[in-house]
């Protein structure tokens, strides 16, 4: 993984908490714990549920290291307690990222930022924890593409805050950005740990295993079962392999000199150039975009598909432009090539049956 020879040593004396271990990115973090001979100690919602911990359940059983499963919620106060007892590490990634939400408040919001509250101020009380990785995102720093050209240089850096979003506009980036401010905040208010965060743009990639509830899987769904055969907006992203996001948390969280945030982001695209990393290889057996939609059409339709037409005129054609220097020369992170991640992804669904509909 290392451009820059920063190859982190995974503490295995401790036991390493991991928030949120069912999920889609936290399962790759977890992977990687594992082959190095750590415990993960995994609190999660329903550790009775089997089918949520199958695929851990098998990657423990192939590696050293060992998973012990404790019940907790990022609502319920103090539940992280009994399995943050004597962890060294702390990795902090669960927390609701979909557009299928009711109220923002409740299903978003709250979960971030009561979740990050609980979970860090339990850091805070645990003597053993020396660093806290929090699992931030690039919607932390910003909600619309014009917001990079506005950024100093015209491309945004670590120094961005998210200002512009909402409760009521992009209610996911609100509560990814209350949630890290609140984060920075506890930090600061001790000295027995190092917060470090990590700030993904869109992941993709395969999951280790599964079928997570992620958005990353909903926007891959989306193309190949046709909803944009007719064309894909040339909507401004930020792409990165959900492998290399797991190796920028291992190193935040191993590396000692590791510190502050991380644009964690491989590529700079938009919706249309990324699903045409498809085409070669399932152009014949998936409807996938074949032209890139006018952005004057998208604009037309947007009520249409629910989209508000300021959101176009803020995001498609205007390109997503991020830097990623710090989280390459500072955790050695490099990235995978986006067709890789593209193509891989879209195998596993389809092992996994995602597009059986098509
Ligand atoms: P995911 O697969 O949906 O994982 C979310 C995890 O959060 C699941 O383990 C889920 O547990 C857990 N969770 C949700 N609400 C909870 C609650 N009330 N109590 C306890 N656990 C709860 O999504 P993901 O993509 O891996 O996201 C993980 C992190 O990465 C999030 O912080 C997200 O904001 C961040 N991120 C993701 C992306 C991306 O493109 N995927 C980009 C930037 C940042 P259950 O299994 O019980 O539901």
């Amino acid at each position: 993984m290392s451009e820059t020879q920063r190859d982190p040593v995974i503490d295995t004396e401790k036991p390493v908490l991991v928030t949120g271990a069912t999920g889609y990115v936290a399962g790759w973090i977890v992977q990687r714990l594992l082959q190095a001979g750590a415990t993960v100690h995994a609190p999660i919602r329903d550790p009775e549920r089997a089918e949520k911990t199958r695929h851990l359940d098998a990657l423990a059983e192939d590696s050293p290291g060992t998973i012990r499963y404790f019940k907790a919620d990022l609502l319920e106060d103090g539940s992280y307690a009994e399995a943050m007892a004597g962890c060294g590490v702390v990795f902090h990634t669960a927390s609701p990222f979909t557009s299928d939400f009711e109220d923002p408040q409740r299903d978003l919001v709250d979960p971030a930022l009561e979740g990050t509250r609980n979970v860090l101020t339990e850091a805070a009380k645990t003597e053993s924890v020396t660093r806290v990785v929090v699992t931030s995102s690039c919607a932390a720093i910003y909600t619309d593409n014009s917001e990079c050209a506005a950024a100093p240089g015209g491309v945004l850096t670590e120094d961005v805050w998210n200002t512009s979003a909402s409760l009521e506009y992009q209610p996911y980036n609100y509560s990814k950005t209350v949630a890290e401010r609140e984060a920075w905040a506890i930090a600061e208010s001790q000295d027995g740990w190092r917060l470090v965060t990590v700030n993904p743009s869109l992941v993709i990639g395969p999951a280790i295993g599964g079928k997570p509830t992620s958005e990353s899987f909903t926007i891959m769904e989306r193309l190949g079962t046709g909803e944009f055969k007719q064309g894909a907006p040339r909507l401004g992203i930020g792409m990165v392999d959900v492998r290399d996001v797991a190796d920028a948390h291992i190193a935040a969280g191993f590396l000692p000199e590791a510190q502050g945030r991380h644009i964690t982001s491989g590529h700079d695209t938009d919706l249309y150039a990324a699903s045409q990393e498809l085409v070669g290889e399932f152009g014949d057996r998936f409807p996938l975009p074949g032209s890139a939609a006018p952005k004057w059409l998208v604009w037309l339709i947007a009520p249409k598909a629910g989209l508000e037409r300021g959101y176009v005129a803020r995001n498609v054609g205007v390109p997503f432009r991020a830097d990623n220097s710090k989280s390459r020369q500072a955790l050695g992170v490099s990235y995978r090539p986006l067709g890789q991640s593209m193509r891989e992804m879209f195998d596993y669904m389809i092992e996994e049956g995602y597009f059986t509909r098509v």
